[in-house]
């Protein structure tokens, strides 16, 4: 069997980046951008004010000498003149400085007698004003391949007049849920039938990842109805289906699977939960099979699926993050295979504390309800002792 670091390897061997389309920045938060964004100004875009107060055409020689208020220039509305040695204007901040002027006092250190302006503290030459440029200049590029928008990037490119952008897309994701047990939400379970749990954690998580889930619904564990499935699932960028991928006699995923052109990548690693997981290209796209057991479903979601949607969705960094903690209580590992357990990372003082979730039955969705990180246990460690120093992996 192969180790997780391995098949995560391959994924990424595997899998490219979607091609790029262009949209409205506003429609572009949560994407990764494809080309540079340059910028089409200087910002400032021209020297201003960054005070209320009076623009100066250099400084008096004494501070008793009076400067002839001449105009104003507001925010939106400049001086249409220009400032010369005694002169001053009344400048709002962000208003643009009169070609002459090269200094601005604040309102608070002047005072003002009729038509003139005098200065009550020293001032020097150039305060208070923001130049042409000093920010960014036109052609500069403000952000570059691989930057993720958010908030404040959007505003970035806003100011340097950026209308559209190029990114990469949201990946479409088709998800599968397979077992003739499964009901949905909503539907009566009567005795024998449990709720199509998985569906609920997938939907969720890749609304997370910005992605934008297609949800085809149970498949029965019957081949040709998978076979369908499959089908249907062709028209999106990513396909997961969960369960269905292990040994058992109704575990049809594989065999629907090799009936079409899929090209298997790997089946079963060595980590626990998720052992069965199943990746490969399915007439090129990206398909994991994950097995059903709800923490396996999101064990390997986490695992293995969101590095691969960051990469189709244009991300550099895409390994799952990391943190060392101090963990809270006794863990035994999985020996031969790699353990994540379910847990809870809280900062306290001056360190990560590591808390495990009660529950960490593969079978289970307790354990992952409260828990917002993995502790991983490495291959060939039995026991990780109260007090010790962990990896944990940020979900
Ligand atoms: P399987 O991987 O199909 O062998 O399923 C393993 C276990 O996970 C079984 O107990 C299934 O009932 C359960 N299971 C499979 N799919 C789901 C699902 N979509 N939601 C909740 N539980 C599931
Ligand atoms: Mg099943």
């Amino acid at each position: 069997m192969i180790s997780y670091d391995d098949a995560l390897q391959r994924i990424m061997d595997s899998v490219t980046p979607l091609p790029p389309i262009h949209v409205l920045l506003d429609d572009a938060p949560g994407h990764v951008l494809a080309l540079p964004a340059k910028s089409r100004w200087d910002m400032p875009r021209f020297d201003n004010s960054a005070m209320d107060g009076f623009a100066l055409a250099g400084l008096p020689e004494k501070t008793d000498v009076g400067l002839a208020i001449v105009g104003a220039s507001y925010a939106g509305h400049p001086f249409p003149g220009k400032l010369y040695p005694g002169q001053a204007v009344h400048i709002t901040t962000g208003a643009q400085l009169p070609p002459g002027a090269d200094t601005v006092i604040p309102l608070e250190q002047a005072q003002q007698k009729g038509d003139c302006v005098y200065l009550i503290e020293r001032a020097e030459v150039g305060q208070h004003v923001r130049y042409r440029g000093e920010e960014y200049c036109s052609r500069d590029v403000l952000l570059d391949v691989g930057a993720r928008l958010r908030a404040g990037d959007v505003a970035l490119l806003a100011s340097a007049g950026i209308e559209y952008v190029t990114v990469f897309p949201r990946p479409r994701v088709a998800v599968i849920s397979t077992g003739d047990e499964l009901v949905e939400l909503g539907q009566d379970p009567g005795p024998d039938k449990i709720i199509n749990s998985n569906l609920h954690l997938l939907k969720t998580r890749l609304s997370e990842c910005g992605c934008i889930p297609i949800c085809l619904g149970i498949g029965a564990d019957d081949p040709g109805t998978l076979d369908q499935l499959f089908d249907q699932a062709l028209s999106a960028d990513v396909i997961i289906s969960t369960g269905g991928v292990s040994v058992g006699v109704k575990d049809h995923v594989q065999a629907a699977l090799e009936k079409r052109d899929f090209r298997k990548v790997f089946w079963k690693v060595a980590i626990k939960p998720g052992k069965p997981v199943l990746f490969g290209m399915l007439e090129s796209k990206p398909c994991f099979g994950l097995p059903g057991n709800p923490a396996a479903t999101a064990a390997t979601f986490e695992l293995f699926v969101k590095p691969a949607l960051k990469r189709l969705a244009g991300e550099t960094d895409i390994l799952p993050e990391r943190r060392r903690a101090i963990l809270t209580s006794e863990v035994m590992g999985g020996g031969e295979r790699q353990t994540f357990l379910w847990c809870r990372l809280k900062w306290q003082e001056r360190a990560y504390i590591v808390t495990l979730s009660q529950c960490q039955g593969s079978g289970q969705n307790r354990g992952l309800s409260t828990a917002n990180a993995l502790l991983s246990v490495p291959v060939g460690v039995e026991k990780l002792g109260a007090g010790e120093d962990v990896e944990v992996l940020l979900l």
